[in-house]
Order: structure tokens, then sequence, then C-alpha cells
């Protein structure tokens, strides 16, 4: 058994679309990135690249790339387990937390979660989403970006 955390930090900027956990969230801002800067998804591929010793997504998906440019995380997502699963490793179960201080995460919870069972391959029940704000405090709190962490078990 083998674990890893992944931690990403992505600023929002108006003109983009936020997608968050492969799901498109109205919003008066987007995250700004080389890809379509997934926050919670790039947590979640560090996290398993890290549990399998395969380095990071920078690594692996480099933003030098025109390959990336634009690209759905959910893809990235996809391709990452597929590494993991090479190196003969099942993800057990994750444990994510999306720090941000608006919008609300909640309605769109149960579409990440399913978005996130299907690339990795395990039960929605083995997979848990948190949110939390920042109580105003620093960057995520004035509402210059959204941060993620996750931890995953795989074996
Ligand atoms: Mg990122």
């Amino acid at each position: 058994m083998r674990i890893g955390n992944g931690y990403d930090v992505h600023r929002l900027v108006k003109g983009r679309k936020l997608i968050l956990g492969g799901v498109t969230i109205p919003f008066k801002k987007g995250l700004l990135g080389h890809s379509d800067a997934d926050v919670l998804l790039h947590a979640v591929c560090d996290a398993l690249l890290g549990a399998a010793g395969l380095g990071d997504i920078g690594l692996l998906f480099p933003d030098s790339n025109i390959k990336y440019k634009g690209i759905s995380s959910m893809k990235l997502l996809r391709e990452t387990c597929s590494m993991v699963a090479d190196k003969g490793f099942a993800v057990v179960n994750l444990d994510t937390v999306i720090l941000a201080e608006a919008p609300k995460i909640f309605p769109y919870k149960e579409e990440m979660i399913k978005n996130i069972a299907k690339a990795t391959g395990i039960e929605p029940e083995n997979i848990n989403i948190k949110a939390t704000t920042t109580e105003g405090l620093g960057f995520i709190g004035r509402g210059e970006g959204i941060g993620a962490m996750c931890v995953v078990l795989i074996e």
C-alpha cells in the first residue's frame, strides 16, 4: 500500500470557464492555466503520481507542450490513471479539499465524484470531496485563486 498527496493552485480571472472536477460551474471568473486549469483534478493527478512514484503533473504534461493547450484535465486524469495501472497499482480511495471563497461547491460535488470515479475506476463511495473557505484570509480569501489538495491510497 502506498500513499500520495497533491496540491495545486490556479489564479481566478475574468473570461475563463470555471471547471472543477470536470464540472463547468457558472461563475463570474474562471481558472487560468495552460490546460482547462481544473485545479481539483490536477491535485488528484499529482497525488496519484506521487503515490506511484511517477513524478508530477508538470513533468508528465508540461505547459511548454502545445499538445496540452486547453486540454481537458479529465483526459490528463485518465492518462495518469492508466500510467498508475501500468505500474501494477489499483486506487483504493481518495480524499480531497477544495479551497475557495466562492462559489459554493456543494451543488456540484456529486457530479465531480461521478467524474473522478469514472476516470479512476473506483466506486464513488471511495471518493470524498470537501470544500472550505479560508475565512477571507490570504489570496484564496480575496478570491484571487482557488486551491485544491488530495490524498490518495493505492495498492
Ligand atoms: Mg495545475
